[in-house]
């Protein structure tokens, strides 16, 4: 089926002037928390002009229908505590993809330079002298925010945010973190991969004077049809998460921002649920 001319015209409009795909380069592609709307434009002309792609665990597959038929599909999932493949094997395997000539997409969830190796990715190209491009995307502790009716700041509550890991290669705790530090200085925290460890931690941010009392959430599946949100305190969020059996992937966000979302679940009311609170921190008042 051939597109309209209208289509055409609004194809050629949207993706003109956008960066030729060569083959022999590695574009590494951020696809976003999951909603398709998400997508940057140069992620759906990578898409559109791939030879070889080599996708996440967190990219949802439904996004892979933007690219032609025919081509290289290959999964590279790393998930805590699940099968995965080893990253030296996916770095190898750009590599040799790319050598081969192809054009390939590495697409990752959210945005390949946040917590997703895109980093080490890209210096291993560097290193096997293989030219590769960089396609950022909405990051799960942005877009999931949002999602869930959460500003990531609000003039009156944070003037900073903290995006951290809640646990590191070792799958421990982050040692390297100062976590007197953080409780003191960051604001409004929000945490990738911390479901984990999140008794430990809400009891770290709590022994160094953080307020129990503060607001604190779990959102799952940001921006899926799955999408959860449990909002709670920092002293009780880990415990509520654990009773919720809330699976990860989940984004946990500690801050007084949370208290937002009472007056500013967009999604939930284009849901048809009611917004309940116009002020709930009672700020203009
Ligand atoms: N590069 C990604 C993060 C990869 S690390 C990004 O920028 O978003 C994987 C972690 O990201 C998950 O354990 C979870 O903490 C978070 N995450 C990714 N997608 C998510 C989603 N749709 N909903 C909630 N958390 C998500």
């Amino acid at each position: 089926m051939s597109n309209s001319p209208v289509q055409d015209s609004y194809s050629q409009i949207l993706f003109d002037g956008l960066p030729e795909f060569e083959p022999g380069w590695v574009w590494l592609v951020g696809g976003g928390p999951g909603d398709r709307g998400l997508l940057t434009l140069h992620a759906v002309n990578a898409l559109r002009q791939a030879d070889a792609i080599v996708y996440d665990a967190l990219v949802d597959k439904a996004l892979l229908s933007f690219a032609r038929p025919d081509i290289i599909v290959e999964y590279a999932g790393k998930r805590g505590g699940r099968p995965s493949s080893k990253q030296k094997d996916i770095n190898l395997r750009l590599i040799e993809l790319a050598k081969e000539g192809k054009r390939v997409l590495r697409f990752k969830g959210g945005d390949p330079f946040i917590f997703g190796r895109g980093g080490e990715e890209a210096l291993q190209l560097v290193e096997a002298g293989v030219p590769f491009r960089v396609v950022p995307g909405i990051t799960a502790g942005i877009g999931g925010l949002c999602y869930a009716g959460i500003p990531a700041t609000h003039r009156d509550i944070n003037q900073s945010v903290t995006f951290l890991t809640g646990h590191d290669h070792t799958g421990e705790m982050p040692t390297a973190l100062d976590w007197d530090g953080i409780a003191k200085g960051s604001q409004v925290i929000v945490m990738y991969m911390a479901m984990k460890h999140l008794h430990g931690i809400t009891k770290k941010l709590m022994d160094a004077g953080r307020d129990p009392e503060e607001g604190a959430a779990v959102i799952c599946n940001a921006s899926t049809p799955r999408q959860e949100v449990l909002t709670s305190t920092l002293a009780h969020i880990a415990d509520d998460a654990h009773n919720s059996n809330m699976e990860p992937p989940a984004i946990v966000v500690i801050g007084n921002v949370v208290k937002l979302r009472d007056g500013l679940d967009w999604l939930g009311f284009a849901n048809g649920g009611k917004i309940l609170v116009s002020d709930p921190l009672g700020i203009k008042s």
